[in-house]
């Protein structure tokens, strides 16, 4: 049987884009459908504008902190319009360079929603494409709870093209999204509030980091709470809202944004035509090799409900577009020390075991901890703090764990990672020279 195609990609982002261009380079023909955005979440509502955004909202602090430093700043005032039109100008510098990227690569771009209609073939546009392989690349979506006046919320999805800055906000939620965001909207001048329903946020990170975040949150100004949550939303006659909680306490606000998670995307894939199972949170279930049950069907990324990260969903990209066409350089994607940072004011990074998990996995760990002022901030007024800890397996010197919260976390904790995977002892790090003087230098100085 001869296909239109080798592959046919369902989404072009972090994963998709990936999978296809490298599919190409391979000789494999290839063709990608997007319905909204090329580039995907990661460009347009993910990673690239929220990063834009936190560094818009760190020039306030940047311009406290440079009177310490002799500066006089007067009348800096800051205009949130002008800040999303140039983040929408440099995504839409982003959007072309993605079509180049998959054009000049000879990958068929199609600008539309796509529908599996067999095992074989995708629908676009009304027109059927015939394929070897499909691979669902589709991503997620937010999730907003079933509450009453859920309406009036918005999601990661509206935030980024909100044309005013809300003068109060509440940010619901205690993961990544949420308190990137409530460090945004509190750095950007809007008294920000954010609600999480359990004892302590950040679930999943080191319990001392979790901590500092809280601690350094508040002295920034966040209004914190813990174990709370919205019960209904409603809005007022003046086009404001009211959130009535739980616990029956209301507040009210300009601007309730909800990070509560995401779904897997899956809205008119035509899943109903084909055998591809999902499993019981409904993402796409896939094998080790992102094989689904049909067996010409792949997926890869968001959908499948595994790491949501960016540089995950490409070394799932990249290992497919080698696992087909290129089997000779194919190598499984090692998920074991994954860091990540959270961009967050402080920022948070983490690679390894947490102190608790380590504790569960060997037992007995030695841990090191630095607190201490970011020497740059010596000189101003900021009460801010880093925090650095590792976690060290006592048996065998060996580094499980490192986390960081402050400034540049995520540059300093992306080398780590390399020596993490390396197998460095403490030892080793004692060993290092440090760089002095810089923050990073704590991760080979603590005794
Ligand atoms: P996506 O990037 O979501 O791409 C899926 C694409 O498929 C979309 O473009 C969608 O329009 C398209 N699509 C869906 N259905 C169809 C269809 N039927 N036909 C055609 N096209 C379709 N990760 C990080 O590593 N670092 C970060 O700092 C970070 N920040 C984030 C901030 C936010 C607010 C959010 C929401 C996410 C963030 N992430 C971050 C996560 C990251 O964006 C995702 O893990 C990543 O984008 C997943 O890539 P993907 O290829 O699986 O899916
Ligand atoms: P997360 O899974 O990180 O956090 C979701 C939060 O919402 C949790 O605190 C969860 O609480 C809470 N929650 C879930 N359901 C409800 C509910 N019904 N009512 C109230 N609270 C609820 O999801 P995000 O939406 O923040 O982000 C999605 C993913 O995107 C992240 O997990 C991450 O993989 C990726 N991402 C990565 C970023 C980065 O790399 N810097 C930045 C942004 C996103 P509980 O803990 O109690 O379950």
């Amino acid at each position: 049987m001869t296909y239109d195609f080798d592959l046919f990609v369902i989404g072009a982002g972090s994963g998709g884009v990936r999978a296809a261009r490298f599919a190409a380079s391979y000789g494999a023909r290839v063709a990608i459908a997007e319905s909204r955005y090329l580039g995907g979440t990661c460009v347009n509502v993910g990673c690239v504008p929220k990063k834009l955004l936190v560094y818009g909202a760190h020039y306030a602090e940047d311009f406290g902190q440079a009177q310490g430093y002799g500066w006089t700043l007067d009348g800096a005032t800051f205009d949130w319009a002008t800040l999303i039109a140039n983040k929408d100008k440099e995504i839409k510098r982003l959007n072309v360079i993605y079509q180049n990227l998959l054009v000049d690569s000879g990958v068929t771009l199609l600008q539309a929603h796509a529908r599996i209609f067999d095992a074989h073939s995708v629908e676009v546009d009304g027109k059927r494409y015939t394929a070897k392989h499909i691979l669902i690349a589709t991503g997620g979506w937010p999730f907003v709870p079933e509450i009453p006046g859920r309406e009036h919320a918005i999601s990661s999805n509206e935030v980024f093209y909100l044309e005013r800055l809300p003068r109060r906000v509440i940010v619901v939620g205690g993961g990544y999204i949420a308190v990137e965001f409530a460090s945004i909207f509190n750095g950007c001048g809007a008294q920000t509030t954010q609600l999480y329903r359990g004892e302590l946020f950040m679930r999943g990170f080191d319990g001392s980091l979790r901590d500092h975040l809280k601690d350094e949150m508040i002295k920034k100004g966040i209004d914190l709470q813990f174990n709370a949550d919205i019960a209904r939303i409603d809005k007022l006659p003046d086009g404001s809202l009211r959130a009535t909680l739980e616990d029956g306490r209301t507040m009210e606000a300009d601007c309730i944004l909800y990070a509560t998670g995401r779904r897997p995307m899956l809205d008119g894939l035509g899943l109903d035509a084909v055998t591809v199972e999902l499993d019981d949170k409904g993402y796409v279930k896939v094998d080790d090799r992102y094989q689904t049950s049909e067996p010409s069907i792949l997926a890869i990324g968001d959908v499948t409900g595994g790491v949501q990260l960016t540089p995950v969903a490409l070394a799932e990209g990249m290992a497919v577009a080698r696992r087909l066409f290129k089997p000779e350089e194919y190598r499984p994607v090692d998920y074991r020390l994954i860091p990540t940072a959270v961009f967050s004011l402080p920022n948070l990074a983490t690679v390894g075991l947490t102190e608790e998990e380590a504790r569960r996995e060997v037992g007995q760990v030695r841990v090191y901890e630095s607190r201490f002022r970011p020497m740059k901030l010596t000189m101003t007024d900021s009460l801010e703090r880093s925090l650095m800890k590792l976690v060290v397996c006592a048996k065998t010197d060996r580094v499980l764990g490192c986390h960081m919260a402050g400034p540049d976390a995520g540059e300093i904790m992306q080398g780590l990672a390399v020596a993490l995977k390396a197998g460095a002892t403490k030892q080793l790090f004692d060993e290092t020279i440090g760089i002095h003087p810089t923050a990073a230098e704590e991760f080979v100085t603590m005794r």
